[in-house]
Parts: C-alpha cells; structure tokens; sequence
C-alpha cells in the first residue's frame, strides 16, 4: 500500500523530529529523509510530499492525518486504494470556517404546508472537524434521509434552540405582523438570544443568513424585549459556517418530522413548496375534510389559497 500526501510545515517538523532516529543517515537524492518503521518505509520529498509505503502504510500514515485535522483542521481521506483526497475549504472563508459561532437559519417560509422552523446553535472551533466529517454542510445539498440520518447525531453533540411557528399561530397573527421577512427576523432573534442565555458559550461571532439588509432587521425586531446585536449578516452562510449549517439541518430536521406527521394524519403525502402540485393536494384536503381544515395546514395568505378556491 502507497498512501501519499502533502503535510503542513508544523507536521513536517513533527515527522522530521520523530522519524530522526529511524532515518538513513544519508538522505536518498531530493528526500528530507527516509525511514524505517517496523513495516513501513516513509520518505519525505524536498518536494514537500510525503509517501509511506509498506503493509501498515494506512496505519502509520494515520497517525499524522490526525495530527492534521487537529493541529490545522484539516481533512484528509484516504480511500481503499491508498489515494489521498481532501475536503477544500475556500481560502477567502477560511476565517470564518475556523473561529467559534453561533449561528441560526429557517426552513418553511416557501411551503405553503408546514410550519415555520428556526434554530440557532452553538459551535466551538475544536467541534467543526467532526461536525464536517459527519457531512454538516448547507442542509439544501443533503437528501432528506441523511438529514434525518445525521441531525439526531448533531443534537446531541451541540447546543441548540430551536423555534416552531405552527400555522394556526401563523394565520393568527395580524396583517401588519404577517410580514414573512419580519417574522424571520423576530423568530431569528428569538432563537439566538435564548441560546446565548442558556449557556456560557466562548464565541468569535454571531452570524445568521442573511434573507433582508441588516438594517431592516433591526428595525423588525425593534419591539422584542432581548435584542440580538453585533450581527454578522451572510449570505449562503450555511455552507460557509459550521454553526449556520447545523442550523439550518436542524431546522429541516423538526420541518420533516412535522411534515411527516402530517402525512401520516391525512394518510396522504403532504407536499413540499407552493407549486400546482400543492394546490391539487389542497383541493383534496379541502374536498374531504372541509375548508377550514386548512386554517391549522396552511399558509392562508399564500396565493395558492385564492388558486384552489377557483
Ligand atoms: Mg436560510
């Protein structure tokens, strides 16, 4: 077995001091050095590439790709070839991707079936490699099996808060307040206050998707008791930061289970989104359980109300 890659320069340091003792004395031409491990032979290319060959070549090359993830967060895999490959993560939102955060996103505000779901959660810098081995990224990428696979997981590893606006609470509200991006900004403040008071998190910054201009969300949430501040408004944050991406499949997570639920009490598959398909599905429900059993399914001020009354 070959395995081969690129170590960072504290790693390299590390290898050179470590394997010292196992060394040739006199380095092969372009080589730093190679040695001798028990198995396996390691030689370090003035290229700056490292490749361990031999039985245990997997074994003890490990034993620096974890030094990698820890010591610079980064992920390296190895497939049953021995080939190496790593996850990227763009230079320009590295700064980002390496601090400590806490971060919120919604799902439900385009579905005129559902509730609206907000959460908030919590990620310290030491958590980010694991929650990204466990494939946390933008929840709009994962099918809605591996969210239901790995959200479990991810709520029992991070704090979190999460919100659900149900649609008879939606309906309730009145016209001036049935605003959805000064809902998101109320529901998005809720959240994220009552996760930054339920523990004594260490983080570098607060950072929420961003769905209107920062300005605007301090006026929507103008009225609320706790108001957020010191915001850090992004757009696609889910991809980019941890705490916004655990959210988000958070988010969908408790979205499915209330979708799920729905389904199973109208023996039926309740549709996802606003489209014709969702107005043909509503006509059924209208037609066999009478119009005002939408008032607890629906978003009524969707225009798919007014196209299934026709
Ligand atoms: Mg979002």
């Amino acid at each position: 077995m070959t395995i081969v890659f690129k170590p960072s320069d504290n790693v390299k340091q590390m290898m050179i001091k470590y394997y010292e003792k196992y060394s040739k004395p006199i380095p092969p031409q372009y080589t730093v050095f190679q040695a001798f491990s028990s198995d396996v032979v390691i030689t370090l290319y003035e290229s700056g590439k490292v490749m361990f060959q031999g039985m245990s070549a997997d074994i003890e090359s490990a034993l620096w790709i974890d030094q990698e993830k820890h010591l610079n967060n980064r992920i390296i895999k190895i497939d049953e070839k021995g080939k190496t490959k790593e996850l990227t993560i763009k230079d320009e939102i590295k700064t980002f991707y390496n601090i400590s955060t806490i971060g919120s996103d919604e799902v439900g505000t385009g579905d005129y079936f559902g509730p609206i779901v907000v959460s908030a959660s919590y990620v310290s810098k030491e958590m980010i490699s694991e929650l990204t081995e466990l494939g946390v990224r933008d929840s709009k990428k994962l099918t809605d099996d591996k969210i239901k696979e790995i959200a479990p997981v991810i709520m029992k590893k991070i704090p979190y808060v999460s919100y659900i606006l149900d649609n008879k609470s939606y309906n309730d509200l009145n016209e001036e307040n049935k605003n959805m991006n000064k809902i998101k900004a109320i529901l998005h403040n809720k959240v994220l206050v009552n996760l930054i008071e339920s523990g004594n998190y260490s983080y570098d910054k607060i950072v929420i998707d961003q769905f209107v201009y920062p300005k605007k969300f301090y006026e929507h949430i103008n009225k609320c008791n706790k108001k957020i501040s010191n915001v850090t408004f992004m757009t696609k944050a889910e991809d980019q930061v941890m705490s916004v991406g655990a959210a988000s499949i958070i988010s969908r997570y408790i979205f499915l289970k209330k979708m799920d639920e729905m389904s199973r009490d109208l023996k039926a598959k309740v549709p996802f989104g606003a489209g014709t398909n969702v107005d043909e599905f509503a006509k059924k429900i209208v037609s066999q359980y009478g119009k005002n059993k939408l008032k607890e399914l629906v978003k009524l001020n969707f225009k798919n109300t007014n196209k299934i009354e026709q």
